[in-house]
This record gives C-alpha cells, structure tokens and sequence, in this order.
C-alpha cells in the first residue's frame, strides 16, 4: 500500500514514472494527486460546439465526421471535422498527416486547445486530443477508469489526460488510510471531506457537487497553509527590533506643512497617523500604501522620510525606473524649497539634502554622493537600482520607500534593507489597486493602507471610445481635438503599444511556419508604433505641433531631456510608449489618445489615462482600437471608459487574465503547492481561512498543537510558489 510521500515508480513502473517526472516534474504520489482535472466532461454527453467563443481554451467531446488531407504550400495540412450532431469544428494539423490513421471519421473523442478563426470559421489548431478507446463496449472501457464524470487533466502530447486519469486510478487504489493535517475541527464546521476522499471525490466525482466540496477543501487547504505561512511572518516582523522614529522635536514636518500649498485629504491625514504610529514602534514598519495615481501617495511618504530625518535617521526612495526617480526628485525638491537646501547658500536654519542616485550619473558624482550618504549629510536619496549598488552605504538608513513595488523583486528590497545598520522601516507605495482578498494574498505580510479619494480640485477624466472600424472619420476628430487642446495651450500624450513595427509583412508561407513555430503574431498584424506614428502625424494631421518621441530604447539622457522639455511646455505632443505609465506628472498635459487601446490591460490604460487631468485642466483621455464593435476587446474598452473607480477596474482585470498571472507562473508549475486557490473566485474561501489561521496562531504561534499542519506550512515555505509570491 501506498502514502502521499511513496515515489511514483513503485506504483506505476519505471517508464510512466518517468515520464510523469519529465512531463511534470512529479515524483510522488502526493503530486500525481494534487495534479487535479480542470474539469470534467459528461461521459456520453458531447459538447454543444454552436457555444463556443474565439479565444477560448477549451476542451470538447466531439466525434469525427470527416476528415480529409490536402497539400498546400508545400505542407500537408490535416482538417478534422468533429460535431456534437448539429454543429461543426474544425481541428488542423500541419505536416502531420500520420494522424489520420488515429483519427477516423465515427470516433469520439476529448479535444482540446485555443478556439481560433480562420477565414470566418472556428478552428482548433494542432488540438491535443484524446480518443475514447474504439471497441464494442466503450462506455465499459471508459467506466473501468472513470464514472459519469472524466476528468480532464493538463496534458501533454507525451502524458494525455487519458493516460493521467489511469495513473491517478492506480494511486488511489493503492492508497492506505491517510492522516488528514486539516484540524478536525475547522473540517467539521465547514463540512469538508477528509484528506482521502477529498483526492478520491476531485478525480473520481460521484458527482458534480461532491467535486465541489472536495475542490472547496483543497482550495482551503492552500489558502489556510498560506495565511498560516503569512501570519508567521508578521510576527517574525514584529520580533525583529529596530529604532523607534519618533521625532523629538519635529521641525522639518512642521515647516514643510506650513510650506504646503494644500490641505491634506482625510485620508491622507488618516494614513499620516497610522504611519507615525509604525515609525514609533521599536520593530520596522512592513506597509503598502495604494492608491489611485494622482491619490497623494508620494505627499504622504515625503512626510514620513520627513519624520525619520527629524528622528537624525535618513530615507530612501526606491523607483522602478530612471524618468520616475526623476520625476519624484522634481515633484520632491519642489515640494520641499529651500528645505531641501540645507548646507547651501539659499538654505534656511532647517532642512536636509535631497540626492538623486541613478546609473547614468557620471562617476564622480555618484562617488560624491555616496560619501555624503555615508557621513549622514544627506538626508533623503531618491534613486533606482544605483541604491543597490556596492558603493553605497549608509550611516543611518531609518525608512526605505519603495514606489511601484510590483516591479522590485524581493531581493532589490532586501538588499537595499540590508544597508541599514538595523532593519529599517519600510513604506511599499502602489497605484494598481489591489482588491482586498488579492492583497491579503499576495502582500498578506504587509499592513495595507488605502488612499480612496483623489484630493479635491481635481478634474475628472472623461474618456471615449474610437471603434475606427465602424467610425473611421472619429479619428480625423480626435486630431482635431489634439490640435484644439495645443491651440489652448495645452499638452497631448498618445501612446502606442510599439516603438516600431517589424520592417516587412510576413508572407503566408512565413505566416505558415509562424504557426508551425507557435509565434505570436500569425495574424500578420501591424500595429501603431511610435516610430511611425510620429513622423505620420507631423507631416500629416498635426502639421505644426511641436512633437517628440519617448520611448525605452532611448539613451536616459534622452528620455530626460525629452521629459523636462516636456514638462517646461517646450513639447505639445509626446508619442510615446508605456514608458509613461507610472508616475510621470505634467499638470498641463489635458488629452491622451491611446492607439491600439486593446492592445493593453484595463489595469494599464487606467494607469495610462492617469498622466492626464491631473492640474486644473479636464483631462479628455481617447482610445482608438481597431477591434470590431462586439468583441470582447471593445467590451473592455467600453468598461474601462464607463468607470474611473480603479478598484472595479483592477477586478475586472484580474477576471480577465490567465490563472497562474495573479500569483505568477511558477503557481501553475511542477511543485507549487498553490495549484486550485484563485483570488478572486475564492475570495470567501480566503477570508474564512485568514479568519482561521489568525485564530490558531493568536494561542499557538509555532503552531505546535497541530504538528501535521505545522509540517504542511513548513512544507510551504521553503516552496518555490512561496518564494516568487515574496518577488511579486
Ligand atoms: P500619487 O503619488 O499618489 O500619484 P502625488 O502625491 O504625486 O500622488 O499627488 C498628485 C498631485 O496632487 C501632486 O501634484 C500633489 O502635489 C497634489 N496633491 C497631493 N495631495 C494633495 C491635497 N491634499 N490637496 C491638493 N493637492 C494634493
Ligand atoms: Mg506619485
């Protein structure tokens, strides 16, 4: 008999061990296990094809009506038809013609891929697929492995799911009683099966709602391991003693509000204090602060770099990118006056230093910065990775800032941390907001802090959609508009998703191997790209406008030359790429138009459409696509113009993307522990396990009571998942 931890091979012989092991990395029956079927697929019922939708992945059980095979540019091209008895599919192969001695008019079978259309018609290309053994009693042969319900595992060409639901069998078979880690009685109040029946009920479903629960259990468990996992790191966080930053005497945050040419929002005042009060304890600060772009985060973070100044500590900012690190010195700096002036002739009685650190700076001035970060003279570095770099050191690092977290591995963190004397307080700022499940999933270590309301005064966006397939003269308008905007004194962005095509149109013979291949762009599409764009559009609709390209293949002296220029007004319209995205600040920018809008994330033309109506000016912010009127693209677009709640937004985004996106990839890989758990499908599962691992760890924090589950956490951390949701 077998446990979780048998190796594969004593149960299923060498060769399928093997290939489980290549095809999967799995070795044990624990993994095989916790190799669960996306789905099921009614045994006998075939799948209504009319409902299926371009784009989709699927997985049908269909027959084969015909099939047929044909040259064509020198290739062999397989065409399957499968039907469910009214409509039809068609499956294609290239060069494969050696299939058609498995796929016979008359069989049934499990097909799977990406729903694609070829000259109007739906198609699956070069499917995996799976016959049901052909035979006088196939629903004999098919019950011998499975009830009602077959599974439908992740395949490979090697290990179709077929082949995996017969392993799965043979190790539930073999599989002794199991001890179950779940604490029985967090089992019984959610009625979950235990650990066995829960494998046997997921594989093997008596029915659909046994399935069900048996999913909600696992799906549980990852959540409950997880939060369990996250718990314990907050409290090795409070563990770990530092210096309390509370200012004696706080005169630089005293004279930089009264410096301030606004009041503070609520929440700003409100996230104000929850910071001070981190700052004040003797273990560092671990918190995210989200909010909208344009929110007031970096008023806020100035603030506390203030305070640990005041407390004779120093502060650094960490940004993803050279224009952003450049954009926070100006923003900072001027926010700042002459109190970011001390030691220098327009300096005052108070104040600090403010460096900007970035790699392009020549050597001799990074090396005169490092030495006044070292002696203390500055007190607030701004920089990118240069932070990082060796030659820094500090003589009392008190609060590390990082902006855009999402973009900075845990290590760049880390290593900037590590220049501290002790652990610093750590403020992690992000404008893609997160919904709060997410959040607790992915950043369930950190205190979260919310910015919800933009501070007032500011103008709304308005934003339109330019379907230029149905409404092509829209887009003379939007010039027009463009044009309008300029004469009002105004600046315009428009954004493209390239910076410059591929040089030539692919022929269909190179659009055959493409395929062949599983590139990318097969449908030969060209795109907007900025280097077209702009000489395009200078010579033709905006004739006049002074217009300049930012782009990420640009020398940092460039894209810099081109932001101030920018930003002094010298510029009236900046083609650019997402370069733009995060954090750049022209008050004077009033109109976007972004080309190919469904070319980006919801989450990206948000942050995109962000850059404008951020002065006093309304910001117009238009996406042109080329989609067609009812497709899914424009349905997104449409979204994303109706509403500029960033929360609804980042939900639909994240409904949108592909599992595996949210947590990273390595969650759908070989060995993640974290296969079922979905942020938001699971939302009230994550919830109710927090509510369940805080309860525990509030009396036993080792979590010695439950040495099972102790194990499984253990388990968990030194898990490659758990490692890349820390990068994350
Ligand atoms: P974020 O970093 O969240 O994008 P910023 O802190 O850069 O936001 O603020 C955006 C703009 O709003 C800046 O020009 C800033 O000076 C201004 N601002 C910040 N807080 C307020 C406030 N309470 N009232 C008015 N304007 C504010
Ligand atoms: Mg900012």
């Amino acid at each position: 008999m077998a446990s979780l931890d048998t190796r594969l091979q004593n149960i299923l012989g060498d060769r399928t061990a093997q290939v489980l092991e290549k095809s999967f990395g799995m070795t044990t029956v624990n993994e095989l296990l916790r190799h669960y079927p996306r789905r099921y697929v009614v045994r006998g019922e075939l799948t209504d094809i009319s409902k299926l939708l371009a784009d989709d992945e699927v997985t049908i059980l269909a027959q084969i009506e015909a099939v047929n095979l044909r040259r064509a540019n020198g290739k062999n091209i397989l065409e399957v038809v499968v039907t469910d008895g009214s409509a039809n599919l068609s499956l294609t192969f290239f060069n494969q013609a050696w299939r058609e001695k498995d796929l016979k008019a008359g069989r049934v079978g499990l097909f799977a891929g990406k729903v694609g259309v070829f000259k109007g018609k739906r198609q699956l290309s070069h499917p995996d697929y799976q016959l049901i053994p052909d035979g006088d009693d196939v629903d004999a042969a098919v019950a011998e492995f499975a009830g009602k319900f077959l599974p439908v595992y992740p395949a490979t060409a090697k290990l179709p799911s077929w082949k995996v639901m017969q392993c799965v069998k043979l190790a539930l078979d073999s599989l002794d009683e199991l001890p179950d880690y779940l604490p029985a009685e967090i089992a019984e109040k959610y009625k979950y099966p235990n650990l066995k029946k829960a494998f046997a009920d997921i594989h093997q479903p008596p029915d659909l709602d046994s399935a069900e629960n048996a999913r909600q259990r696992l799906t549980f468990d990852e959540a409950l391991l997880l939060q369990l996992l996250l718990g314990q790191r907050r409290n090795e966080i409070v563990k770990l003693s530092t210096k309390s930053r509370t200012p004696n005497t706080p005169v630089l945050v005293a004279a930089f509000e009264k410096r301030l040419p606004f009041k503070y929002t609520a929440g700003q005042v409100e996230v104000n204090a929850e910071i001070e009060k981190d700052l004040s304890n003797k273990y560092p600060m671990h918190r995210l602060l989200q909010g909208e772009v344009g929110s007031g985060k970096t008023v806020v973070a100035l603030r506390a770099m203030l305070s640990v100044v005041d407390s004779s500590g120093q502060a650094a900012l960490l940004a993803p990118t050279e224009v952003l690190a450049q954009q926070h010195f100006r923003t900072i700096t001027k926010l700042l006056g002459e109190l970011a002036q001390s030691g220098t002739l327009q300096g005052g009685a108070i104040g600090t230093q403010v460096e900007l650190l970035t790699g392009s700076l020549p050597a001799a001035s990074k090396k005169a910065i490092h030495a006044k970060l070292a002696s203390g003279e500055t007190g607030i570095v701004i920089g990118t990775h240069a932070l990082i770099s060796d030659g820094v050191a500090f003589d009392d690092l008190g609060l590390v800032v990082v902006d855009e977290q999402h973009r900075f591995g845990v290590e760049q963190r880390d290593a900037l941390r590590m220049k501290a004397k002790q652990p610093p307080h750590l403020l992690v700022m992000t404008a893609t907001p997160i919904p709060r499940t997410v959040a607790m999933t992915i950043f369930g270590d950190l205190d979260i802090s919310t910015l919800r309301e933009l501070p007032s005064g500011r103008v709304a966006i308005t934003t339109h959609l330019i379907p230029v397939l149905e409404k092509p003269h829209f887009l003379n308008r939007a010039w027009e508009r463009v044009k309008e905007e300029a004469a009002k004194g105004h600046q315009i962005y428009i954004v493209a998703p390239r910076i410059a095509n591929p040089n030539k149109k692919l022929t269909e013979r190179e659009m055959v191997a493409a395929q062949l291949l599983g590139e990318e762009y097969l449908d030969n599409e060209q795109m907007s790209a900025v280097e077209e764009l702009a000489p395009e559009l200078a010579k033709g609709a905006l004739k006049g406008l002074k217009i300049a390209m930012l782009h990420g293949r640009q020398s940092s002296e460039v894209k810099e030359q081109t932001m101030s220029a920018f930003a002094k007004g010298e510029i009236d319209v900046l083609i650019a790429t997402t370069v733009i995205e995060v954090g750049v600040d022209v008050a004077n920018a009033s109109m976007m138009v972004i080309m190919d809008a469904d070319r980006f994330g919801v989450s990206q033309l948000h942050q995109l459409r962000g850059r404008v109506g951020r002065g006093s000016v309304p910001g117009l912010c238009l996406l042109v696509s080329n989609a067609q009127e009812d497709s899914q693209s424009m349905t997104r677009l449409a979204a994303v113009a109706a509403t500029l709640d960033g929360f609804e937004l980042a939900r639909l985004d994240l409904e949108q993307r592909k599992e595996g996106d949210v947590l990273g990839s390595s969650q759908s890989g070989g060995r993640s522990h974290l296969r079922l758990l979905r942020v938001l499908r699971d939302e009230d599962l994550i919830e109710r396990a927090r509510e369940a691992a805080l309860k525990i760890l509030a009396t036993d924090p080792e979590i010695n009571h439950f040495p099972q589950l102790k194990n499984e956490v253990e388990k968990l951390q030194s898990d490659e998942a758990a490692r890349f949701m820390d990068k994350s």
